[in-house]
C-alpha cells in the first residue's frame, strides 16, 4: 500500500502495473484522513462519491480511455464552490451556505479525471497566516503538531503534507499558497494574474487573488495547472494567453538561465537556516553554469503596508454582499433592517474578518481615501516597476518563502502585526502580478521544512516550473 508520499506519476505507474486499484487509493485516503482528524485539515469528506468517481475512473483506465489526472485525489480549499456542496471559507457567516454551481477550476480537474475527496480549512475568508482564524478549528502541521502549518490554505498543504490526498487546491492573496507549503514542506505555486480562473472562488481582495495548486514535487503542480490555466468567458479578469504544455522539458535544465538574488530580501531579520538554504540554491545554480548575480527591489519596505491597505480596502467593498437578506447567516428576532445587517454581521465573522472590514473602511474613507488608497495604489506602480527592472537583468528570482518556519500555535495570535509580518516575502508577488512558486529546501535544526521562493515574469511558469524542477534535484 501507499506508505510513502506518491506523486501523480507514481500512483499512475502502480495503478499500471496492477500494483493498487483507484477504490483501494480512495478508501485509502480516507482512512487517513479518519486517523489524522486531530489535524483539523479537512472540513468536509465526501467518501462515497469520492469512492465511486474511483471505479469510473478506474474502468476508464482499463479501456485507455482516462485523462491526464487520472490517478490524482484532491482536496480543495473551503473557498472554491463545488456544486451541491457547503462553501463556507470557515466561516460562521457561511456554516450553511451550499454552492448551487462548480468554480471553473473543479470542473476543469474532474473532466481531465480527478477525483475530489473533500474541502479543507482555512483561515476565515483567507485572511491569515496560520491558519488559526478558522472558525472551525485551527488546523495543525503535520511535521509538528504544536505549529502552525501557515495560511491561509492550512488545510490545503496539511493535507498533502499528512499525505490525506495526492494533491491540493489553495488561493493566494498575499501568500497563501507559498507561505504554508514552506510551512509543510510541499511545493506550492501562486499562477500569474489572470493565468487560471477564479470563477466560483470567494473573492477576498479581487485584484490580487489568484487560484493554485499544491503538490509533492514541482511535476504535480505543473500538471495542475496544465488543466487549470486558460482563459475562461466566466471571469473577465482570466487572460487569454496560451497555455503551453508545463510537463514539456520540465526535467531538462534549461539551457540559459540568469538568477537575480534581490538583496533587499537578504539584508532583514531572517532565520539564519533559511539564508543557507538560499546560499545552498545560489551555489547549485553557479555549478550548473547559470550566472547568478544580485538584484535590487528598493520598495521592498513599503510591500507590506500597501499589501495591507488593498487587501483590506478590496475585502470591505466584497464582503459587504454578507449582509443577512442572500447569503448564509441572518441574525434571529430584529426590528428592523439596520440591526439586521448590524447583528448579522457582528455574529457572522471572526475578529480578523472584522478588523479587516474596519481598516478597509477607513482607508477608503472620505478625507483618508487620498492619503491611504490612492497613495498605496501609486507605491503599487512603483512596486510593479521594481520587478521589471529586475526582470531585464534575471530570469528567475530566488527569494526565501518565509522568514522563519512554522512558529508555534498561538505565538501570534495577540499580534496582528507580527503576524502580517510573516508575509514580508510573499504578497510582492501578488501586488505585481508575477508567477511564483515555493519548493522544500531542507530543514531547520528544529527538524521543521524550509521553503526557498522563486518567481518569473508575468506568464512564464514554464520557465519558473523549468527552474523550480532543477532545484528540487539539488535539496
Ligand atoms: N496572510 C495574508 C493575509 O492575511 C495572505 C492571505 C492570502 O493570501 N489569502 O492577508
Amino acid at each position: 500500500m501507499l506508505t510513502t508520499n506518491a506523486s501523480i506519476s507514481e500512483i499512475q505507474r502502480r495503478i499500471a502495473a496492477g500494483e493498487i486499484s483507484l477504490p483501494e487509493l480512495v478508501e485509502f485516503y480516507v482512512r487517513r484522513v479518519e486517523s489524522q482528524r486531530s489535524l483539523n485539515a479537512f472540513l468536509d469528506v465526501y467518501a462515497d462519491e469520492a469512492l465511486e468517481q474511483a471505479r469510473k475512473v478506474q474502468g476508464k483506465l482499463a479501456a485507455g480511455k482516462a485523462g491526464p489526472l487520472a490517478g490524482a485525489v484532491l482536496a480543495i480549499k473551503d473557498n472554491i464552490a463545488i456544486k451541491g456542496k457547503k462553501l463556507t471559507c470557515a466561516s460562521h457567516i457561511l456554516a450553511n451556505f451550499v454552492s448551487p454551481y462548480d468554480a471553473t477550476v473543479v470542473q476543469r480537474l474532474r473532466t481531465a479525471d480527478a477525483i475530489v475527496l473533500g474541502k479543507t480549512n482555512m483561515d476565515e475568508f483567507a485572511m491569515g497566516s496560520s491558519s488559526e482564524n478558522s472558525s472551525v478549528a485551527p488546523v495543525r502541521n503535520p511535521r509538528d503538531p504544536e505549529r502552525v502549518p501557515g495560511g491561509s490554505s492550512g488545510g490545503s498543504a496539511a493535507a498533502v503534507a499528512a499525505n490525506l490526498c495526492t494533491a491540493a487546491l489553495g488561493s493566494d492573496t498575499g501568500g497563501s499558497i507559498r507561505q504554508p507549503a514552506a510551512f509543510c514542506g510541499v511545493v506550492g505555486l501562486k499562477p500569474t494574474y489572470g493565468r487560471v480562473s477564479r470563477f466560483g472562488l470567494v473573492a477576498f481582495a479581487s485584484s490580487l487573488d489568484q487560484i493554485g495548486p499544491f503538490g509533492r514535487t514541482v511535476e504535480d503542480v505543473a500538471r495542475l495547472l496544465n488543466v487549470m490555466a486558460g482563459h475562461d468567458p466566466m471571469d473577465s479578469t482570466s487572460a487569454p494567453e496560451p497555455v503551453p504544455d508545463f510537463t514539456d522539458q520540465l526535467h531538462t535544465r534549461p539551457e540559459s538561465l540568469t538568477i537575480g538574488l534581490p538583496v533587499e530580501y537578504l539584508s532583514g531579520d531572517v532565520q539564519p537556516d533559511i539564508v543557507q538554504a538560499i546560499e545552498t540554491a545560489k551555489q547549485a545554480f553557479t555549478e550548473a553554469g547559470y550566472q547568478v548575480r544580485d538584484v535590487h527591489l528598493p520598495m521592498t519596505e513599503y510591500c507590506i503596508a500597501t499589501y495591507y491597505i488593498i487587501c483590506t480596502a478590496e475585502a470591505s467593498s466584497n464582503l459587504a454582499r454578507y449582509d443577512g437578506a442572500r447569503y448564509g447567516h441572518r441574525a434571529a428576532d430584529v426590528q428592523n433592517l439596520e440591526e439586521m445587517y448590524r447583528l448579522t454581521r457582528s455574529e457572522g465573522f471572526g475578529k480578523e474578518v472584522k478588523r479587516r472590514i474596519m481598516l478597509g473602511t477607513y482607508v477608503l474613507s472620505a478625507g483618508y481615501y487620498d492619503a491611504y488608497y490612492r497613495r498605496a495604489l501609486k507605491v503599487r506602480t512603483l512596486i510593479r516597476r521594481d520587478f521589471e527592472q529586475a526582470f531585464e537583468q534575471c530570469d528567475v528570482l530566488i527569494t526565501p518563502t518565509t522568514p522563519s518556519t512554522a512558529f508555534r500555535i498561538g505565538e501570534k495570535t495577540r499580534d496582528p502585526v507580527a503576524m502580517y509580518l510573516s508575509d514580508i516575502f510573499t504578497v510582492s508577488a501578488n501586488l505585481a502580478g508575477l508567477p511564483a512558486i515555493s519548493i522544500p529546501a531542507g530543514k531547520d535544526e528544529n527538524d521543521l521544512p524550509i521553503g526557498v521562493q522563486l518567481l518569473a515574469r508575468p506568464f512564464d511558469e514554464a520557465t519558473l516550473l523549468r527552474a523550480a524542477a532543477f532545484l528540487e534535484a539539488q535539496f
